[in-house]
Order: structure tokens, then C-alpha cells, then sequence
């Protein structure tokens, strides 16, 4: 199925790419891939994120007080469709941007917005967000780390852990416990955190591939002012929720990405042909690559239909939850495949890191159990248990 676009939308398109093809270099997608080892590399896509806020392609979908377009559901398609073919880096603040902003948007005061967006955008400020701890992951209501009011001040202990850019970051959008008598949806509140309080430790992870992208973080008696809290006292499961109503095209970056990810593949298999033999002729391999394609072509469907229902009142978060598992699984499937045809180190090892962490896919913004619940939920309408 193919849409075709309205004119204004294809207007948008070309400004884009006319923008992206004078200012993005290969230097800035390189980082990319570095970024998680090497603090150069950091400081490279920082740069990148601050030239592309200020030139507003940072976060189409933001209203333009706080440096975004204003931009329709066609045009975040686009952007999103855009960005991704041109290897466009996901910016440094990819949580902040998609998950924090939308709660500061509807809870925070006009000072912290004024404060805080503009700087999150250009990547000015890291910020992280601690919601996951040791024995509360997919069941995040179960989060225990303490919030106890004195004074002034909340007195915040306890651990997060598989917290992004944990060690780098200048802020944190804390979830804690307030009110540990009451259910467990119910005594949670959020906190929005100076990293730099004293009794705050940044532990980073070492990931499988070697890359320090995330950290474990201890609180340990941290006083917080208690004017840092964001949305009411133990209403924190609804800014957890909160979502950004103006964002109604993020889905189109899956399909985007496996997309080019498959045509990458190809591309590859071509050029390494080992005796005068591609991979590509091959008939297993084909037909690995052909299924692959066709769930991709999937995936983008069920995007497609996620971006149709937001923009016609539906639940665009089911049909979202379903391409996302499907997004994980097609990831996993496509690096096993590059792996397994053109072996360790093909590639300058862009393979072997895509193999690593892909494992990631299925498991972060929900694992790919989470995600069929919500779809036999909401989609199917069967009942929790
Ligand atoms: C790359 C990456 C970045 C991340 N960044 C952050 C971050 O910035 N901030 C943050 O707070 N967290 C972050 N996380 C953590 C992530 O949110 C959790 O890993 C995820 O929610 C799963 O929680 P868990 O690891 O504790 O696994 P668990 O919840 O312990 O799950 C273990 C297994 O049990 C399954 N399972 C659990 N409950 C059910 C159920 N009800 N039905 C069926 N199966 C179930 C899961 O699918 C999984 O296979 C990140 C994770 C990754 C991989």
C-alpha cells in the first residue's frame, strides 16, 4: 500500500532534505555508533543536537514555543520517514524529547518549561529518567525507591537501574514512593531531579558490546526541594502516562529503520561476495530476505494504522504496543540473518554491534510480553488473565 502525500506535505519533505543534505555529515552518523564509548563521539552528536534544534527539525511534532514545528501527522511521517533513509542520529535526549517533555508540557510550571525544554531539546542538559529499579521493571508500579516529606524538602532513598544516560545526566524525572500505605498506583508521585544533589551515585553498566549507555543510580537520603515535584502528590502513574498529544507519527520511525537496515543487508551480502558468490544467490538466504521484507511491509501497515487511528480518535497505543513487538522481533531476526551470512567483523563490525544490541529491542519501552498483552487487551479485547 502506498499513500501518496499531500503537496504540502511534499514541500515539507524538500525542505528537509535540502536542510539535512547542507548540514549533516558523515562525521555527526559516525558518532553515532560511537557514542556509547567514546566521550568525543558524545560531544560531536551534543553539537549535532543544538545546530538541529536551533534550526527547528529537532521535534516536529513540539508546539514552536518550545522550538518545535508545530508540524501535522503527515509532515511527522515524513520527518520521521526522512530522517531515518538520511541516518539522521536519534538525539541524546531521545527519552526526554518523546517520554519527559509531554509531562513537563502538561505539569510543569511556565518557569520550568521555560527552563527546561529548550535546553533538553539542543541537548544542552542530559536527562534521564528513573523509573525501572531491581525488582520493579515491567511491573513498575512495584517501584519502592522513598520519598519522605521534611520540611521543605523530600528525602529520597533508594535504587534505579537500566537508567539511560544515567551517569551523564544534569536531570532526572524520578518516580518515587509517597505514600506507602495506599495501592500501589496510588502512593507513587514524580520528582524532577538536580543529579548534581549531593548523595546522588551514578554507577554505568557495561553492556555486551561494550558500551556504557546506561547506569545504575543510588539515592541515598538525597534532599529534594519539594517544589521539584511535577503533577500533583501520588499522581505520578498519570504523568507516567502522559503523552504527547500532538505526536502522532513516532510509530513511522520503525518501519522506517528495518527498511533500511534490510536495503544495508543487501547491500552488504552484494559487496562481499566470497569465490565470486554472493550471498544474495543463495535460495535460503533468499528466502530469509524475502520474509524479512514482507514483515517489514507488515510492520509498516500497522503503523500506518496506529498513525491513522491517532489522528481519527482511535487507540493508536494498541495498534503501537503490536508494531512494537513486531519491530523488536524483525530487528533480532535481521541481525541474526547479517550475522549469520556474513559473519563476524563483515563491515567494519557494524553487524556484530547490531547483533549485540539487538537483544535490547524486545525488552526496552516494554518487552515484547508486555506489548502481546496490551494487543490481546486491546486489540483482541481478551480479558487480563
Ligand atoms: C536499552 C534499554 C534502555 C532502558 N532505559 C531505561 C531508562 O532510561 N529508564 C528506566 O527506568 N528503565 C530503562 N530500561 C529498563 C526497561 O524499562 C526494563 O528492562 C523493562 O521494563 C523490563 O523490566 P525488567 O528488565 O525488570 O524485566 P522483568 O519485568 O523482570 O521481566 C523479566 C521477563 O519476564 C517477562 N514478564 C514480566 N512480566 C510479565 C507479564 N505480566 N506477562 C508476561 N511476561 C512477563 C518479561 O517480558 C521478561 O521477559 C531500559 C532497558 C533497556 C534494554
Amino acid at each position: 500500500m502506498d499513500f501518496s502525500y499531500p503537496q504540502e506535505a511534499e514541500q515539507f519533505r524538500k525542505e528537509l532534505q535540502a536542510w539535512l543534505s547542507a548540514q549533516l555529515t558523515d562525521a555527526v552518523i559516525d558518532a553515532s555508533a560511537r557514542r556509547g564509548h567514546d566521550d568525543e563521539a558524545f560531544e560531536t552528536l551534543r553539537a549535532w543536537n543544538a545546530t538541529i534544534a536551533d534550526a527547528g527539525w529537532a521535534a516536529v511534532s513540539w508546539p514552536q514555543e518550545y522550538g518545535g514545528r508545530g508540524a501535522s501527522a503527515i509532515e511527522q511521517l515524513v520527518y520521521a520517514e526522512e530522517a531515518t533513509r538520511a541516518r539522521v542520529p536519534n538525539p541524546l535526549n531521545t527519552i526526554g524529547i518523546n517520554n519527559i517533555a509531554p509531562a513537563i508540557m502538561q505539569y510543569g510550571t511556565k518557569d520550568q518549561k521555560a527552563a527546561l525544554l529548550p535546553r533538553m531539546l539542543r541537548a544542552d542538559d542530559i536527562w534521564c529518567q528513573g523509573m525501572s529499579e531491581p525488582e520493579a521493571g515491567s511491573d513498575l508500579a512495584s517501584l519502592r525507591t522513598r520519598a519522605v516529606r521534611d520540611g521543605d524538602d523530600f528525602v529520597v532513598s533508594g535504587q534505579k537501574i537500566w537508567t539511560s544516560l544515567g551517569h551523564r545526566a544534569d536531570w532526572c524525572q524520578l518516580y518515587v514512593r509517597t505514600d506507602p500505605e495506599a495501592p500501589k498506583h496510588k502512593g507513587i508521585s514524580c520528582l524532577i531531579v538536580d543529579m548534581s544533589l549531593p548523595g546522588i551515585e551514578a554507577r554505568p553498566l557495561v553492556t555486551l558490546s561494550g558500551d556504557a549507555d546506561f547506569a545504575e543510580v543510588f539515592f541515598n537520603d538525597v534532599r529534594i526541594p519539594a517544589d521539584a515535584m511535577l503533577g500533583p502528590l501520588n499522581k505520578g502513574w498519570q504523568v507516567a502516562t502522559t503523552t504527547l498529544s500532538h505526536e502522532r507519527a513516532g510509530a513511522a520511525r520503525l518501519y522506517a529503520e528495518m527498511q533500511v537496515r534490510l536495503r544495508d543487508l543487501v547491500t552488504d551480502l552484494i559487496a562481499h561476495a566470497r569465490n565470486g558468490s554472493s550471498a544474495v544467490d543463495d535460495p535460503s538466504t533468499v528466502r530469509r530476505l524475502g520474509e524479512l521484507d514482507t514483515r517489514i511491509k507488515n510492520l509498516e501497515i500497522l503503523c500506518q494504522r496506529s498513525i491513522s487511528s491517532g489522528m481519527h480518535g482511535g487507540d493508536a497505543f494498541a495498534t503501537a504496543s503490536l508494531a512494537k513487538s513486531a519491530w523488536g522481533e524483525i530487528g533480532k531476526d535481521l541481525a541474526a540473518l547479517a550475522f549469520d551470512t556474513l559473519g563476524p567483523g563483515a563491515a567494519d563490525g557494524r553487524w556484530d554491534e547490531f547483533r549485540l544490541t539487538s537483544h535490547a529491542l524486545t525488552i526496552a519501552g516494554g518487552t515484547t510480553q508486555i506489548t502481546k498483552n496490551i494487543t490481546a487487551q486491546r486489540v483482541l479485547g481478551l480479558p487480563r488473565s
